[in-house]
């Protein structure tokens, strides 16, 4: 089975400097985006959700793995 890397919201794509991935478009953009589409968004609370969600399905067996020092622009 391949193994997947999960991406988080705002996480930063790996290989591809400068893009990142929007959940609440489950699109690859670029930083410019979230000051454009999403102002007046909770990023933080939006990543602290996603990443939950992925942690739940970890304990019952995905094949998508995210590594504890997975860049992310919130994370300057
Ligand atoms: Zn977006």
């Amino acid at each position: 089975m391949k193994i997947k890397r999960f991406y988080a919201h705002c996480d930063a794509i790996e290989g591809t400097p400068g893009v990142f991935y929007c959940s609440f478009c489950n699109e690859l953009v670029k930083e410019k985006h979230f000051g454009e589409e999403h102002p007046n968004k909770n990023h933080v609370h939006k990543f602290n959700a996603t990443l939950a969600e992925w942690k739940q399905k970890e304990a019952r067996g995905t094949t998508r793995v995210r590594p504890d020092d997975a860049p992310n622009r919130l994370m300057k």
